[in-house]
């Protein structure tokens, strides 16, 4: 166990940036005591850093007049909203010298317009993901990206994550979905970067923000593009023999004509642990199971299941189920959903890791994610969007483990080295944060981290914006930590 750091008092400069914080956010938009700082302290990672202070600005002008008095007192400041990430792009982390204020826009949480003519919604940053689905349904629209954690997650937070989900494979993440973003300069300026069209005018910055993780500013506003809700849906749950037999139906699925529009994979683990939680009616027997689905006209629903069916049994399948309710497919879903949630009855910690390979080595670097369990001497189990090839192998833990943190930290980079050396990459749509940001050298070489240093810079010169994440610092190549020294508690 780590030891708790002494406790760190203001000193005279943060004392009158505190003060004019309280008067532009008064006593409930204001956290700085020490248990109303300790719940910011991190996101859904384990990455951990005390914060100087917490702003909760209602409105625009209250981040403007918060990012000013930051910017005056020249302290850094950590953009959040749910605090669901798992890179720790919002842990508070203060590298650079002082600690950040977090500035969370959480209570900025309006859908300004929900524009049918033209298909898209704008929103506030810090509305909820399911609560977007669930009004673009009342109308008969959808707003595509789903990541699991969409009942929490923010819109904003997808923004500066450029999150995924599960319906990646045909539908793209974020960055498809999003036709302009208002994003606050350091100055409290609100720059609209693209105009809300399909067009693109000009460079695009909007998407140079998209996925900017709070280095860039904040997003106080978008603009999303929403889609028809699909006539017919058809979803399937398939049980197989083998990881080696799942991870092959898979490479038949998404080259078949039909390409499904999810194709989620999880191992036998996975699933016993999340039919005693959810009661998805997953089959306990099998070693994998792959849950499929397509969507469009009913007939090439029926179609594209048709394939399904046939290829998962040319694989192998002990088991094909076929959705017949929307209680049913819900269920199912549910399942998938509720992972994080099964684990907790499980172990009181875990690490999940986010790597992709190409489709074609999915067998192969499940192969290794087992290897590296056995020799760590951990649990992990593991989910996969297994249409685009990302991994997420939950590593489960015990803090209070005498040096269990050292063999988490190492079965980590094992995981992401292992999707590199199979030609892959370090996240698939948790993002660098600052988990990751010492191995974006391995994926770009020096003169590519400096032309995304030069567009950083330029776009956000007061250097002020989440200062210490996703650019690495001066690590070498194969020096790269899986997280740097001192981000935990
Ligand atoms: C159980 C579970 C399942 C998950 N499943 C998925 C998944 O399927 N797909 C996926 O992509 N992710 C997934 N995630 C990760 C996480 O939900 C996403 O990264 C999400 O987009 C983060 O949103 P948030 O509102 O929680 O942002 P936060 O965690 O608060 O912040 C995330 C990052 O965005 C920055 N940020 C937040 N808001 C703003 C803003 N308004 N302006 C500028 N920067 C901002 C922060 O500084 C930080 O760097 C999962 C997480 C959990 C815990």
């Amino acid at each position: 166990m780590r030891r708790r750091p002494a406790r760190r008092e203001p000193t005279g400069p943060e004392t009158s940036l505190l003060a004019r914080l309280h008067d532009v956010l008064g006593e409930d938009g204001l956290r700085t005591g020490r248990l109303g700082r300790a719940t910011y302290r991190r996101d859904a990672s384990f990455l951990n850093a005390e914060p100087l202070a917490v702003a909760l600005p209602r409105t625009r002008q209250e981040t403007a007049e918060v990012l000013r008095a930051c910017r005056d007192a020249r302290v850094p400041f950590t953009p959040r909203a749910a605090g669901t990430g798992l890179a720790g792009g919002a842990t508070p982390t203060g590298e650079a010298g002082a600690r950040p204020v977090v500035v969370s826009v959480a209570r900025m949480d309006r859908l300004r317009e929900l524009d049918v003519a033209n298909r898209r919604a704008w929103v506030e940053p810090g509305l909820v993901n399911a609560r977007l689905g669930r009004a673009a349904a009342a109308v008969g629209l959808r707003f595509a990206p789903d990541p699991a954690s969409q009942i929490a997650a923010t819109l904003g937070g997808n923004v500066a994550t450029n999150a995924g989900g599960i319906h990646v494979l045909t539908y793209g993440v974020m960055s498809q979905h999003v036709l302009a973003v208002e994003l606050m300069d350091a100055d409290g300026v609100v720059h609209l970067l693209d105009g809300g069209r399909a067009e693109q005018t000009g460079l695009d910055l909007r998407g140079v923000s998209v996925g900017g993780e709070g280095t860039l500013g904040i997003v106080v506003g978008a603009c999303l593009r929403l889609l028809p809700a699909p006539p017919a849906v058809g979803t399937l749950l398939a049980g197989f023999p083998s990881l080696e037999r799942a991870a092959a139906a898979v490479a038949a699925l998404v080259t078949s004509d039909r390409l499904p529009d999810a194709v989620e994979l999880m191992d036998a683990r996975a699933v016993s642990l999340v039919e005693g939680y959810a009661h998805a009616g997953y089959p306990q027997d099998a070693a994998a199971v792959l849950l499929l689905e397509y969507e469009g006209l009913p007939a090439g629903v029926d179609a594209g299941v048709g394939t399904a069916e046939r290829l998962a049994a040319e694989h192998g399948a002990t088991s094909v189920v076929r959705a017949e309710s929307a209680e049913q497919r819900a269920r199912i879903w549910k399942g998938r959903k509720a992972v994080a949630g099964a684990i907790a009855k499980r172990a009181p910690d875990f690490y999940l890791q986010d790597v992709v390979v190409p489709r074609s080595r999915l067998g192969e670097m499940l192969d290794r994610v087992v290897a590296i369990g056995e020799r760590e001497r951990l649990e992990i189990l593991t989910v996969v969007h297994a249409g685009d090839g990302n991994l997420h192998p939950f590593v489960l833990f015990d803090r209070r483990e005498d040096g269990v943190m050292e063999r988490v930290f190492a079965a980590g980079h094992d995981i992401v080295a292992a999707a590199l050396a199979l030609d892959g990459t370090i996240t698939g749509e948790h993002g660098v944060g600052i988990e990751k940001r010492d191995f974006l050298g391995e994926v770009f070489d020096a003169d590519d981290l400096a032309v995304q240093r030069a567009v950083r810079d330029a776009m956000e010169p007061s250097g002020l914006a989440n200062p210490d994440k996703v650019l690495p610092t001066t690590v070498g190549c194969g020096e790269a930590r899986m997280v740097p020294e001192g981000a935990w508690v």
